[in-house]
């Protein structure tokens, strides 16, 4: 288990308010500040990245990666040319294709084990495999009006020297600023302190991101009356089809 001190920076910081508004010298609140836990990262082919971490160095896994998307070029651009031939065979076409899929495919797998490399190496003693997550990761966004970031810090800790890497990376979470919502929607809804209604406005673009399938929506609602600000983050489940790469 990690020593619970090295922590305790981590837990002054969560038991901060979930929700702080950032105001520099008389300035009008711009900065919006959440955040809270996430679970700890999940791995995807972890016991093929942990075969091919121990056979080949990080130099050799990033050349593998590079052959097979080079390849896959390669192969589009065989098929394109070929298409331009009318005379080639359509089978021909569904075996370039083919071809060229799938060295995309292994070069993105390498890509995942090249991460897992990353995060399970210790920098402190050089040994490969020997990081495990550790305490609670943070994930912090940052709203203003013209932007929306997200970051996940994580805590990593060697099981040959003991020593706990924190890390900090948006870690290919989608987050982005959205469209305000037509005027016309914003009617119905009351003001949650005075009551007042057709008096609430949208005051910046909604953040939006997406964790696995869930897509969440955060809108900054304001009464013109009371001057009342409301957040509310709704959340949809995104199909597959609508949510590609
Ligand atoms: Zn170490
Ligand atoms: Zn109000």
């Amino acid at each position: 288990m990690y020593n619970q001190s090295e922590f305790g920076n981590l837990e002054t910081y969560l038991l901060e308010k979930k929700y702080s508004k950032k105001t520099s010298c008389g300035q009008p609140p711009d900065i919006y500040i959440f955040t809270g836990t996430v679970g700890f990262k999940k791995h995807s082919f972890e016991s093929v990245s942990v075969i091919l971490i121990n056979t080949f160095n990080e130099k050799i896994l990033g050349i593998i990666s590079k052959i097979f998307l080079l390849l896959c070029i390669t192969g589009a651009f065989v098929t394109t040319i070929n298409f331009l031939n009318s005379e080639t065979a359509d089978w021909l076409y569904i075996v370039g294709m083919v071809a060229s899929l799938i060295p995309l495919i292994i070069s993105l797998c390498m890509q995942k084990v090249l991460e897992y490399h990353k995060d399970t190496f210790c920098e402190k003693c050089g040994n490969k495999l020997a990081c495990e997550e550790v305490g609670e990761p943070v994930m912090k966004e940052t709203s203003n009006f013209s932007g929306y970031t997200l970051t996940v810090t994580r805590h990593w800790k060697c099981r040959y020297c003991g020593n706990v890497d924190t890390r900090e990376g948006p870690e290919n979470i989608f987050a982005d600023k959205g469209e305000m919502l037509p005027a016309v929607y914003l009617k119905g809804i009351e003001c949650s302190k005075c009551s007042g209604l057709s008096t609430v406005v949208e005051f910046k673009k909604p953040d939006i991101k997406e964790i696995g399938n869930k897509r969440t929506t955060r809108r900054y609602y304001k009464c013109t009356l009371c001057g009342y600000e409301d957040i509310n983050e709704s959340e949809e489940t995104i199909s597959r089809s609508t949510h590609a790469g």
